[in-house]
């Protein structure tokens, strides 16, 4: 029997994608965009697009896999194990175990000596922001501070518009000038990509603005690479130019924002000469860029995190935020800046993961522990150590030689 199921892609990406599976006698057979999806329009990615050759994969990991205690960890202790190094284990053995280990380490030494430690994979709602978070709160464990990827651009984002929201994809599709900034859409974004081609082919410009020189660079019509971690710099040097000359849009700023004036004292600091030398772009560019960018509308900027992972990168991100705040391109179809569109999903965080059940186990919030410091955190803290890492939705190898207090 033959039938087509709708579904959604697992993957904790933002396009979300309408998925069309065939089903043949219980097994899928053929997996393809959806062409009714507004934003997925008929194709997946790259990686999706052979899901079924990983989802029926003889490596595919099915059961619990328990490694043997005479086996060694890896070639000198690094590197992936040999399968071998493996028993398999039934499901009840598997938790009974973890079960049993985890309370031995909270008896001993208290239940924030757990640490969970996870970060993004698919189903996220489900598998890493809610029944996750409320078994951890539950046991008391330490909490863990997902700081690793996006944390830093979020906040500056939201410094600037208060939210976590950007110009949609469609959107895309209506605009003249298109600036990725930090963005390697023809690479990593492939969704957004037809909206662009559709803005070029009704004359838009697309503006890559990258230290290196991308799949999207090499498309584009202007590329400027830039010095790595100068991106504020440019920002400033660029509403320097809009400010100083009048592209701005003195309605919209004294209508939605806050802050103009000491905004226009800071931007005098950074004059096109000074900002040609730190980011490595000619004034006469950044000149020409700032006049486009505010006169050549609807203008739209899709900026990535690679910006934000750097020194001040949450205020590079806010100070790119500001561009189209100053020049108002928020009221136009097709002008706006997107990083993240996750806040349009206005999920109940707290109802998920239920933070009041820290209360029960420990009678307060348990320690905070920044993922970023890992490392630190294994080796430094005492009261008490950590003696047990729960990494789920995450991959990533510690050498375990290197830590003061041996983990489980
Ligand atoms: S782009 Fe790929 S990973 Fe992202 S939602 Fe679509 S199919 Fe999934």
């Amino acid at each position: 029997m033959k039938s087509v199921v709708h579904a959604a892609c697992p993957h904790d990406c933002p396009d979300a994608c309408g998925v069309l599976i065939t089903i043949e006698d219980g097994r899928a057979t053929h997996l393809e965009g959806d062409p009714a999806h507004p934003v997925t329009r008929g194709f997946l990615c790259a990686k999706v697009t052979k899901y079924l050759d990983r989802v029926y994969s003889p490596d595919r990991v099915l059961y619990p896999m328990r490694r043997r205690d005479s086996a060694p960890k890896g070639p000198g202790g690094r590197g992936t194990p040999p399968l071998q190094a493996f028993e398999r284990i039934s499901w009840d053995e598997a938790l009974d175990e973890i079960a049993r280990k985890l309370r031995q380490v909270a008896d001993q030494h208290g239940p924030e000596s757990i640490l969970p430690y996870s970060y993004g994979g698919t189903l996220g709602a489900l598998n890493g922001a809610s029944m996750d978070r409320r078994f951890f709160h539950r046991l008391g464990a330490s909490q863990l501070d997902r700081t690793i990827c996006a944390s830093a651009g979020e906040e500056g984002l939201k410094s600037v518009i208060g939210v976590k929201l950007g110009t949609e994809p469609e959107q895309f599709a209506h605009a003249r000038t298109i600036i990725a900034w930090g963005s390697n859409i023809h690479g990593n974004n492939v969704h957004l990509w037809p909206f662009i081609e559709e803005a070029r082919h009704k004359g838009a410009k697309l503006v890559v603005i990258d230290p290196y020189k991308t799949r999207t660079a090499k498309f584009a019509d202007w590329y400027l690479p830039i010095n790595p971690g100068t991106d504020i710099a440019l920002a400033l040097g660029m509403m320097n130019v809009i400010i100083n000359e009048d592209l701005y849009d003195a309605d919209y700023v004294s209508r939605y924002t806050v802050g103009f004036d000491q905004l226009k004292a800071r931007v005098q600091e950074y004059p096109l000469d000074k900002v040609a030398r730190w980011t490595g772009i000619s004034a006469a560019d950044i000149h020409k860029l700032a006049t486009d960018y505010a006169t050549q509308r609807p203008s739209v900027i899709r900026v990535n995190y690679g910006i934000q992972r750097s020194e001040n990168g949450g205020t590079a991100m806010r100070a790119v935020a500001m561009l189209p705040c100053l020049i108002g391109s928020w009221k136009e179809v097709g002008g706006g800046l997107q990083m993240s569109t996750s806040g349009a999903f206005g999920l109940n965080k707290a109802a998920l993961e239920m933070p009041e059940l820290m209360q029960k186990a420990l009678g307060r919030p348990a320690r905070v522990v920044n993922m970023s410091q890992l490392g630190s955190a294994l080796n430094k803290l005492d009261v008490p150590p950590i003696k047990a890492l729960f990494v789920y939705k995450m991959g990533f190898i510690i050498n375990m030689r290197y830590l003061r207090h041996p983990v489980k």
